[in-house]
């Protein structure tokens, strides 16, 4: 059994502590910084097996170096960002597994917010670290790659079990709402609103989600929709060109 413990770090984003309960391995994804990594991680497991990055943006890999210097973690990161990711150790290419101990984290390359982004998905756990390509009701900016390459990564996100749990890089959620909600209004997002201000109220992450509840609520993964693509006038447009639209008014949101 795998059990993820979420550490806020910095502004908005969440580093995941996790626990191997059967062979008591222990890694972080994505350690924002090293402080507050370091005080949850001593007092609760006094050791740091792993160190995995999603992708090689500062808030996600700022606690690696002090961390592995502390516990002596692997760091573990893609193929593609050998030379970006600080203290890497173990360079995984796209399909290929990660077992950390009896459980399998097979690696998806999704490029688009960066050309190297992977996410870990356990297909047994039926949880997915996504870094920073999705997001609860939104996704990424496209930093490295094109549009077409993002739209692609989301779609094999999409196409992964339903009730898998996704564990994101950001509390993005409230404001990506905002942003659903100019388009769509359906009950899902309008029961999705109330629970987020719930949440937030009493200062609790809006993460996990399933990938079930994101197509019902998620505009980004929603382009190929008809009702998506007649509010924004585009009914005889691509899917590609919907997602690049609806992706440059949120930049500019
Ligand atoms: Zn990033
Ligand atoms: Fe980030």
């Amino acid at each position: 059994m795998l059990k993820v413990h979420t550490v806020k770090c910095l502004q908005d984003n969440y580093s995941y502590v996790i626990h191997n309960e059967s062979t008591n391995l222990v890694g972080v994804v994505d350690p924002s910084e090293f402080y507050p990594i370091d005080t949850f991680v001593k007092k609760k497991f006094n050791k740091l097996d792993y160190i995995l990055n999603t992708h090689h943006h500062f808030d996600h890999t700022g606690g690696n170096l002090e961390l592995k210097e502390k516990y002596k973690s692997q760091i573990i990161g893609s193929k593609k960002d050998e030379k970006r990711i600080p203290g890497i150790d173990i360079a995984f290419r796209d399909n290929e597994t990660f077992k950390f101990g009896n459980i399998n984290f097979k690696i998806i390359l999704v490029p688009g917010h960066t050309s190297g982004h992977i996410c870990f998905f356990s297909n047994e756990e039926k949880i997915i670290f996504t870094g920073d390509t999705l997001f609860s009701l939104g996704c990424g900016r496209v930093f490295e790659g094109t549009y077409n390459q993002m739209i692609d990564s989301l779609n094999l996100i999409k196409k992964l079990p339903g009730d898998t749990l996704i564990y994101c890089g950001h509390e993005y959620t409230k404001k990506n709402l905002e942003f659903c909600m100019q388009y769509e209004n359906n009950e899902f997002l309008i029961k999705k609103k109330k629970w987020i201000s719930d949440r937030l109220i009493k200062n609790l992450p809006t993460i996990p989600v399933t990938i079930n509840e994101e197509l019902q609520t998620n505009i980004f993964l929603r382009c190929d929709l008809d009702i998506v693509k007649k509010k924004l006038n585009m009914l005889n447009a691509d899917e590609v060109s919907v997602f690049k639209k609806l992706r440059d008014l949120k930049d500019s949101y």
